[in-house]
């Protein structure tokens, strides 16, 4: 099934906003076996006309966003009707619904608003429970053979009207055909370039198997496409070179993956970051069901915190400075102590761009893990990044050890 998105909006062109739905589409639409052919952004006004009447030719559906609004530069329903070639009426319902919309927030409803509930003749209202601007699904035999949705900008009325009105249709339309497999594995802790010593020619060799890699900092994801027989092939060799390194299979994030498997186990946390200012706690909050094995995070940037908060030994700061592994391994049994968690990470490190020295150059990081029971593991990575880069590299690393340490794999080395 050919798919095409035009987003209208002079906005998203000018720069002021970031056009998130190309990413967003591209991914939900993944999710359910459906690809984005071609993805066009247009101003507002009728620029729109040319893409929708190319587009028609060449796809099964299109959707477009924006250009529902009440306003003159808001033609998307009007340029829709015309390269159809017909005509509009007021649906009724829909005016009524707008009507209430109004009237239940307190507002008089201006004459403009009533050409949202303008659709052209044979199309369907869908409707819109947080905004004034209901969609408008023109199914194929009305559509030139193509299927064409018009939903509102605004990504909060924009995705539950996709979750509640779009995907059922589009599944509908899909009918029979059989959409293919996908996995998406993620990995950390090797690159780019290992897969492609590791992996790729194995990989190549799968029939039907579409494969291709993302990296990010911190993280490699690996994608695969094809039948079930191809995807599954295609696992089996990423697992068989590199499965000590994949911590995700399902889509998970690493958030998530910890969480299961600290909730498995009925264990609890506790952070104490210095150099990623508490963003280790906010990716592990970032996820549902945090709260069930994430107790507390200590953000201890200063010396005098670390030992106020932590009781970091003074000396040892004189001795070692604070950002070494004695520091780090205080850091984390201190954390340990004060929470009475049964795991604790310690981070501290230099983001930089200044404060390196010869030995410890910018990006020098130490992480240490405390357990109860346990000696405390420390490991000295060296992220030479960009500040918020480096902060999430040095959190996948820190949630990479506890990973390794839940599922008793080998502990992560030292790399700098
Ligand atoms: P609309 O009035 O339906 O054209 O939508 C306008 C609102 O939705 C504005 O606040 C836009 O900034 C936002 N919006 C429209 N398109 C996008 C997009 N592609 N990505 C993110 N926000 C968008
Ligand atoms: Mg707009």
């Amino acid at each position: 099934m050919k798919i095409e998105i035009i987003n209208t909006g002079t906005e998203l062109l000018l720069g002021t906003t970031l056009n998130t739905h190309g990413q967003w589409f591209g991914q939900e639409l993944f999710k359910m076996g459906l690809r984005v052919q071609r993805q066009v952004t247009v101003p507002d006004g009728d620029a729109i006309n040319e893409e929708l009447i190319a587009g028609i030719e060449r796809a099964d559906a299109i959707i477009i966003t924006g250009g529902l609004g009440p306003t003159s530069d808001d033609l998307t329903r009007e340029i829709v009707a015309e390269v159809l070639g017909i005509d509009m009426i007021t649906d009724e319902h829909a005016l009524r619904t707008i009507e209430f919309y109004f009237a239940s927030r307190g507002y008089e409803m201006a004459d403009v608003n009533s050409k949202q509930a303008l659709l052209p003749v044979g199309a369907e209202i869908m409707p819109n429970p947080n905004g004034t601007a209901p969609g408008v699904y023109v199914p194929p035999r009305i559509g030139k053979g193509c299927a064409i949705f018009l939903l509102p900008g605004p990504p909060r009325e924009l995705y539950p009207m996709f979750e509640n009105e779009v995907k059922h249709r589009l599944k509908g339309l899909v009918g029979g055909d059989i959409p293919q497999e996908h996995k998406e594995l993620k990995f950390t802790g090797i690159g780019e370039s290992d897969f492609h010593q590791g992996v790729d020619e194995e990989l190549g060799k799968v029939p039907d198997l579409e494969y291709g890699y993302c990296a990010r900092p911190g993280e490699v994801d690996c994608r695969l496409i094809g039948s079930e027989l191809a995807v599954a092939e295609g696992e089996k060799i990423l697992k068989q070179t590199f499965g000590h390194y994949c911590f995700s299979d399902d889509g998970k994030s690493m958030a998530e993956v910890i969480i299961d498997l600290f909730e498995e186990d009925g264990h609890t946390i506790a952070f104490a970051e210095s150099c990623t200012g508490g963003f280790i706690a906010s990716r592990l909050t970032d996820a549902a069901g945090s709260s069930a094995v994430f107790d507390q995070s200590v953000v201890t940037y200063a010396d005098s915190a670390k030992i106020a908060m932590l009781g970091v030994p003074k000396e040892l700061i004189t001795e070692h400075g604070a950002v070494s592994a004695e520091v780090a391994v205080a850091m984390a049994e201190g954390a340990l102590e004060l929470s009475n968690d049964d795991y604790a990470i310690a981070v501290t490190g230099i983001a930089g761009p200044t404060g390196g020295t010869e030995e410890k150059p910018v990006g020098t990081v130490f992480i240490a893990l405390a357990q109860y029971d346990h000696p405390t593991h420390v490991i000295r990575r060296l992220h030479k990044r960009a500040r918020q880069s480096f902060k999430f590299a040095v959190s996948q690393d820190a949630l990479e050890m506890l990973r390794r340490r839940m599922l008793d794999l080998t502990d992560l080395q030292d790399r700098y």
